[in-house]
């Protein structure tokens, strides 16, 4: 038998969470963002399944950005970070890519640049979250080069939020304030709610959503939000028991003999570890599922297999399937229980999982 470790992406599901983005703001149109291979589901694969309903895509580079046009993928695509160099210009115009200017450099960059077409662009303002983004204060500047250009053909507004995913932070409503002081006055549509957002903060839907990881699934306000039961699991991490074994109270598990049996264990090993993309940090008692039933994590996560409780289950034996992150088991509570977040888990799938779909119509 092959190693049993695979991923296992449903497209009907992400079609699915798309959709609901697009019903939480109404008249709003969305890019979906598929940077990072699309959180690791696919890129290509998510990208197909999503473009007879996407009004467009984002990604993170012109490589991400050429990988779906070489797969004929013919929906805008936003640069979210822009270009990183002058020399990408020319790809802005042959690929038909729309890129974020984040920075004075970058806006005369793009004012510099002869497209053969008009060229749209995303002009990101920074409000408070102090990554990307020019100053409010040099914000009407960078408009009006932008828009006495030509070639420009259109201008998004944009700004993106620090604290959504905790709904009631204050920062939100400040960012929200700094937005409309400096753009206020200027043409064009506005564009401001990642996935949070987009679930838990309509003040800021605008006229562009930017859902990531909720079309991944995973709610960014957590499993006891009410949003977490509107979204669909969309990939499953599984792999089979590969050995059984009994041990007395007293006895200890795996490196460093993290976890000592305080009763007689049944221990089931799993083909699964820290170089498929498990976090190592996960802690004793982080879920599972065995043969579909609840179980927990015991013991320090090693490269390739890690170890289970299968004490409340007599009947497992090798073969068996399990499923550490999928509709079984939330990836919101493996990453809570591993002082991480969903995106990490999703987008550190290791190249060494082969993922399969399915496609339920
Ligand atoms: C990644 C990204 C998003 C999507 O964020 P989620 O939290 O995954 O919804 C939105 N906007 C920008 C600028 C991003 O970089």
């Amino acid at each position: 038998m092959a190693r049993p470790t695979r991923a296992h992406v449903d497209l009907a599901a992400i079609r699915h969470n798309y959709a609901h983005a697009k019903t939480r703001a109404p008249g709003a149109r969305a890019l979906a963002v598929v940077k990072a291979d699309a959180y690791g589901h696919g890129a290509v694969a998510v990208a197909r399944t999503l473009a007879p309903l996407a009004d467009a895509f984002a990604v993170a580079c012109t490589e991400e950005a050429l990988a779906l046009r070489e797969s004929g993928i013919g929906n805008p695509i936003v640069l979210l970070e822009g270009i990183f160099e002058p020399a990408e210009l020319g790809l802005l115009d042959s690929a038909r890519l729309t890129p974020v200017a984040h920075s004075r450099e970058q806006v005369d960059w793009l004012c510099r640049a002869r497209p053969t077409r008009p060229l749209a662009v995303w002009l990101k303002m920074d409000t408070g979250m102090h990554r990307l983004g020019l100053e409010p204060s040099d914000f009407a500047a960078a408009y009006a080069r932008l828009a006495d250009c030509p070639h420009v053909s259109e201008i998004v507004l944009m700004t993106h939020l620090a604290c959504a995913d905790e709904p009631d932070h204050p920062a939100t409503q400040a960012q929200l304030a700094c937005f409309s002081a400096h753009a206020g006055a200027l043409p064009g549509p506005r564009s401001i709610a990642n996935s949070a957002a987009v679930l838990g903060y309509p003040p800021a839907h605008g006229h562009w959503l930017r859902p990531g990881i909720m079309l991944y699934g995973a709610s960014p306000l957590g499993e006891a939000h009410a949003s977490a039961a509107a979204l669909r699991p969309t990939i499953a991490l599984e792999s089979r028991l590969i050995s059984v074994r009994h041990l007395a109270p007293g006895e200890a598990i795996g490196y460093g003999g993290r976890f000592v049996c305080q009763r007689p264990t049944r221990v089931g090993v799993v083909a699964a570890g820290y170089a498929d993309g498990y976090p190592r940090h996960a802690r004793d008692g982080t879920p599972v599922a065995v043969n579909g039933k609840p179980s927990r994590l015991i013991g320090r996560v090693s490269m390739d297999m890690l170890t289970v409780d299968l004490t409340d289950q007599p009947g497992a034996h090798p073969g068996d399937p399990v499923q550490l992150w999928g509709d079984l088991v939330a990836a919101n509570a493996v990453a809570a229980a591993s002082d991480t977040i969903a995106y990490q888990l999703f987008t550190g799938r290791s190249q060494r999982v082969p993922v399969s779909y399915r496609d339920d119509r």
